[in-house]
């Protein structure tokens, strides 16, 4: 499978959520609505772990990241990631980083292979 890299940096082909899509996978969609619930400090569901990927044109998104600004503005520069944008490593995706460093990791090699 071809890898998807969310606007973010996050790999969306090694999310749960899109895995448990991907294979209409009960069991992982539970456990990622428990272990999701906690982190966002929120009460989802099994039915709320439905997601194709940030790149998606199916519609189907999780709903974080169907309202998410970083890829909101990725969109409207109509750029696949981060990585393609002149005003990286802006404001907002540098206050991600300090969240999830690893997708300043994965971007960053876009940017050097682009
Ligand atoms: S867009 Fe979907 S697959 Fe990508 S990180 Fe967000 S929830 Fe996971
Ligand atoms: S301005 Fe920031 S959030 Fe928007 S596309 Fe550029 S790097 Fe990403």
């Amino acid at each position: 499978m071809e890898k998807m890299i969310a606007c973010c940096g996050l790999i969306c082909t090694e999310c749960n959520a899109f895995l448990a899509t991907l294979n209409n996978d009960a069991e992982l969609r539970k456990k990622t609505a428990k272990e999701w619930s906690k982190m966002h400090k929120a009460a989802l569901k099994p039915d709320d772990i439905f997601c194709d990927g940030c790149l998606t044109t199916t519609g189907r998104i999780f709903r974080y990241c169907k309202v998410c600004p970083i890829r909101k503005c990725c969109r409207e520069k109509n750029i696949s990631n981060c990585a393609y944008c002149s005003d990286y490593p802006c404001e907002k995706i540098t206050e991600f980083f300090g969240f999830v460093p690893a997708a300043k990791k994965v971007l960053d090699e876009v940017r050097q292979n682009k």
